[in-house]
Parts: C-alpha cells; structure tokens; sequence
C-alpha cells in the first residue's frame, strides 16, 4: 500500500531523512516512532506530497508521490502536525469547505454526516471551531482527514497536547478507523502508538534504527541475559558461588527485600544459561533459591536505549 524507497530529504547541508526505506501492507496500523527532530514530520510530508524529497521515490497505492501526485493525494487523508482548522468557521462549515476543496465526488450530505458519526462530532457540528476542546478539534483534524473515504491515513502526533481521557478516546478512534483504513501514526511517546499499532517503525536522526511488532522488538533486544535471584544464605559466600559458575558475566547483590534473603542480578553471558547449575550447587550448600526470574526489559527500555546514541539496544552503555 505504501512503499518508501531510499528516501532522503536534505534541509541545507542538514540531512533531516537520510536514506531510510520501509512499506506497510495494506491494513496495518503503523506507529512512526521517534523523539523530537527525528524526522517523522518531514517523513510524513514527503508520504503526502506536501514536500519533495531530495532522493529516492514514494509509492501509496501504486502511484508515485512525485510523478502521479493527484492519484496518490487521492489514496491519503493527512492530518499535520499543525491541523489546517478554520477556528471562524462551524464544523458544518469547515468540513463542507473541505469537501470541496478536495473536490471529492461522494454524495455530500450524506458523506460529510457519516464521518461525524464516525469521529462523533454530531454534538458539536454547529459550533465553530474556536470554541471547540482540543480533544474534539483533533476530531475535526482527523474528520477532514477522511474526507473522500481514502485507503491510507497518515496521522502526525494526533495525541500530542491532549489530556489523558482524550489521548484514550483518540486512541480508540484511531483503533477503529483501523479497521476500514491502512494508518500511520507518529509519536514521540512510546505508549501512544504501542496499545494502537501492528507494527512500530522507530526512527531517530533521520535514520530508521528498528522496524518490527512490538513483540518481536521485545523478543529481539531482551533476550534472557539478566536473571534475577532471590537466595537465602550469606551475601558475600553466594555472590562468590554465583561468579563461579561458568557462563557468569557478572553478579550484583540488589540488597535484602525478604528476610534472611539477598536478591542478585545475574549477568549471563550470551547463550548461557546457568539456571540448573546455580539451583545444583546452592542445593549441595543448602541455601535455598527462594526466586528465580528472567529479568526481561521492557519495550520502554528498549526504545528508551534505541534512540539514545549513549547506549547499545540491548541497554549496555557503549564504548
Ligand atoms: P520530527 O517530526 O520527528 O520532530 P522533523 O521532521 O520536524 O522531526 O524535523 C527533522 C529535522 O529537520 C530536525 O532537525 C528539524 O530541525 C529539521 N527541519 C525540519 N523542517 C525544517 C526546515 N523547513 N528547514 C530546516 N530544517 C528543518
Ligand atoms: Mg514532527
């Protein structure tokens, strides 16, 4: 449905998009990841024709954003960072205004009526805009952006300056529209798009650094290389029993939760796996092994460590 082929996008001498490359199928729900000045704006503009790129090429629906242009606007509905909203205009208004604009052919009425039922602005279709929530103004946002029914949504930041209730009602929505549409959706925070996305491309510097679901990122980056114990039995001797163990990288006591028991994290070394030796020799001690769990990391953490240049992705600070 969509295929972004080597594209870059230079401001200057500033490479804003340097040579990144991805597609989505069509009915996935996309979440463009990344911090701020990442380039998922600029990405985004390019994916609807608002910008040109300075290399490579962009497909939506077969047709090339630069050379078959009003084909592919016509895949798209787009809502910017910025909504293009009319604050002096009602609903009504603005949307009918839309509507033409895009010189859309469905039967008007009828059509503009069914997006406000979808987006549920029926409540509020006669009010003008400046007297609108944020909340219900990122609907009209996101109702312009369905005009004319388009296969793709391309949705920037849609949750970003709402409060809590309305990020989970967007979320909804944008769930919903799921169903019906192939969306992209970017975010700066990572739980915004994880409860709402198929697939999460990560983006930082202009670079893509993961393309994956998110429990294939998880899957990929935690691994098992931490386990954490909880032993009963002096400190200092069963730090020195655990370093032992072959395939130990190294241990570190986490301090006392329960009486009369240490926690330790234990670093393995890649494709080790010490759990039935260390249960064998601190039986042959009699310390008993009250706990014992993989410490996996979190999707938060592994994004947190994919987009800061100080860490390796599997949380390690880099040399
Ligand atoms: P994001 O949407 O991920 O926050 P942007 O795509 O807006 O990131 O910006 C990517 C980078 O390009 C940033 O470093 C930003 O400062 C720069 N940039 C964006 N727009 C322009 C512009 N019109 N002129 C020069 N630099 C720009
Ligand atoms: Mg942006």
């Amino acid at each position: 449905m969509i295929e972004v082929n080597n594209l870059t996008k230079r401001y200057g001498t500033h490479v804003a998009v340097d040579n990144i490359s991805f597609s989505v199928r069509e009915g996935e729900i996309i979440g463009f990841l990344g911090p701020n000045g990442a380039g998922k704006s600029t990405t985004m503009n390019i994916l609807t024709g608002y910008l040109s790129s300075t290399d490579g090429y962009v497909k939506v629906n077969g047709h090339d954003v630069l050379t078959d242009s009003n084909a592919a606007k016509a895949s798209i509905g787009y809502l910017p960072e910025i909504p293009p909203l009319y604050p002096d205009m009602t609903v009504r208004e603005y949307l009918n205004f839309m509507y033409d604009l895009k010189k859309c052919k469905l039967p008007k009425a009828a059509h503009i009526a069914e997006i406000c039922r979808i987006v549920k602005l029926e409540g509020v279709f006669g009010r003008l805009i400046k007297n609108l929530s944020k909340g219900y103004r990122q609907r009209v946002g996101i109702a312009q952006a369905l005009i004319g029914n388009p296969p793709v949504l391309i949705l920037d930041e849609p949750t970003v300056g709402l409060d809590p209730m309305q990020i989970i009602e967007i979320r909804t929505l944008i769930k919903s529209l799921g169903k019906y549409h192939t969306v992209i959706l970017s975010s700066h925070i990572l739980p915004e798009v994880e409860a709402v996305c198929d697939r999460l491309i990560i983006i930082n510097g202009g670079k893509i650094v993961a393309d994956a679901t998110p429990e294939e990122l998880t899957r990929q980056y935690s691994g098992s290389h931490h386990l954490t114990a909880r032993i009963a039995g002096p400190e200092e001797m069963v730090t020195d029993l655990i370093e032992k163990i072959r395939g130990v990288k190294k241990v570190t006591c986490l301090g006392s939760k329960e009486n009369g028991s240490f926690d330790y994290l234990i670093d393995q070394a890649e494709n080790a796996d010490v759990r039935a030796e260390l249960f064998n020799r601190l039986a042959t001690r009699k310390w008993p092994l009250l706990a014992l769990k993989t410490a996996d990391r979190t999707l938060e953490d592994i994004f947190t460590s994919l987009i800061n240049p100080n860490l390796d992705a599997k949380g390690g600070k880099r040399a």
